[in-house]
């Protein structure tokens, strides 16, 4: 197969020449038998990598399943995404892990790679079985709690030292639950007028700052989920200058929302479909968790994809589940805050957003240079186009997007798998 016409990483514009799978030629003027595909002058990306997706199977499959889930990734560009382990049972074992990982070979139209919890039921009491998860058919090297935080600091130390055995890493969702209980919001200005219970910044940035020591005190991998406070860059700036192994993202709503959509929106105020964890925070933190990323003092875009039926959404803001989808706008959310502001360029978006995750995920396959021999997983994006935010036309099962009817930038043209095409002109093959 030929992919005519396309800009690597926004370059001069070549044809790729993709055999058995692997990048086989890149040259302008390739010509040949086989089928060709027309890029259009698309820029091409190494296909994403998400370190942060809820696919919600085994367990809520009403929400989101791995066919589903995985559809609405490879709309969004995406060639491999880590699938949190907050379903239903736990992935806390052995068995649960390989029974996604065998969901994602089956139903995936892209690679799935399941996180492992790292403790027992996410409970916060026991560590769960890592070697186990490491060893099995999944091969897991990140586990998480997320959608809870390791509070318990004994344990978060052990479950540093124990995965040091097979290069693993903790990936800890940061929250001090006494100093959160009952928040439905960001704690400032806005939650006071509105008399919401606040999230303050400082349940992030405590549990950051002590997981950053004990990372450097037992030499180890830790990675901060969904970082989402000024106070927060300014602690991972700090343990980076330091040599410690600290990496963190961001997800994509981050870096475009603040909290006053809670109080003003196109969709009226106190309207669930801005109910997140963490919360959506200040202009001043969306600035600073830009300039972090552009930096590098944050290392990947996660985007957190958090599908929720309808009926728990549609509700009184302080009953709604909280979360967002996000794998089908990441791309264009991240061209609006970072690439059209001058603060990344496409080989930037390209390591925060597959090079980076692949790295950090210990993730063979994926995030490599678009080069000959090397995997086709391969992104066609249009960043001239305008696309409207529509939820009715999501690949995914749930529509909990906070951009609808925004007018987003680019566009998602083709995803390729492994030389396979999984997305041809913005369509589902
Ligand atoms: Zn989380």
């Amino acid at each position: 197969m030929i992919i005519k016409n396309v800009r690597v990483l926004g370059g001069e514009p070549v044809d790729i020449r993709v055999a058995d799978g692997l990048i086989a030629e890149i040259a302008p003027g390739l010509a040949g038998d086989g089928e060709v595909v027309d890029g259009g002058g698309a820029v091409v990306l190494p296909g994403l990598v998400d370190l942060h997706t809820h696919l919600r199977e085994p367990g809520r499959e009403d929400a989101e399943t791995v066919q589903t889930g995985t559809q609405s990734a490879a709309r969004g560009g995406y060639t491999a995404v880590h699938a949190m382990a907050n379903t239903s049972p736990v992935a806390d074992t052995a068995g649960v892990v390989e029974q996604v990982w065998r969901l994602g070979r089956e139903h995936g139209h892209c690679d799935v790679q399941p996180v492992g919890a790292v403790t027992v039921g996410l409970e916060g009491r026991h560590l769960a079985e890592l070697g186990a998860m490491a060893d099995s058919a999944a091969r897991v090297r990140v586990f998480s709690d997320d959608g809870k935080c390791v509070s318990d600091a004994v344990l978060m130390r052990r479950a540093l030292e124990y995965v040091k055995a097979f290069d693993g890493v903790v990936a800890q969702h940061a929250q001090e639950p006494r100093l959160t209980e009952s928040a439905q919001m960001n704690e400032g200005v806005v939650s006071g007028r509105l008399g919401l219970t606040g999230w303050p910044a400082v349940a992030e940035e405590a549990v950051i700052a002590r997981d950053c020591l004990l990372a450097a005190h037992v030499g180890s991998r830790l990675h901060v989920c969904h970082v989402s406070t000024a106070g927060s860059v300014e602690i991972l700036r700090w343990a980076k200058s330091k040599g410690w192994n600290v990496t963190a993202e961001v997800t994509p709503h981050h870096l475009l929302l603040t909290d006053e959509l809670v109080e003003d929106s196109p969709v009226g105020a106190y309207n669930p479909i801005y109910k997140v964890n963490p919360p959506l925070r200040t202009r001043a933190d969306v600035e600073a968790l830009r300039v972090a990323l552009a930096d590098g003092t944050i290392d990947v875009v996660a985007t957190d994809h958090a599908p929720h039926p309808v009926e728990d959404k549609e509700t009184e803001w302080s009953a709604a589940a909280m979360g967002m989808v996000g794998l089908e706008t990441a791309l264009s959310v991240v061209q609006e805050a970072m690439v059209d502001t001058g603060l990344l360029d496409w080989a930037g978006v390209a390591e925060r957003m597959s090079a980076a995750p692949a790295r950090i995920g210990r993730l063979p396959g994926h995030g490599q240079p678009i080069e000959v021999g090397a995997p086709a997983n391969l992104t066609l994006y249009d960043p001239s186009a305008r696309t409207p935010v529509e939820p009715a036309a999501f690949a995914s099962k749930s529509r909990n997007t906070p951009y609808e009817g925004m007018t987003l930038p680019g566009r998602v043209v083709a995803t390729f798998l492994r030389g396979r095409p999984t997305v041809l002109e913005g369509k589902l093959t």
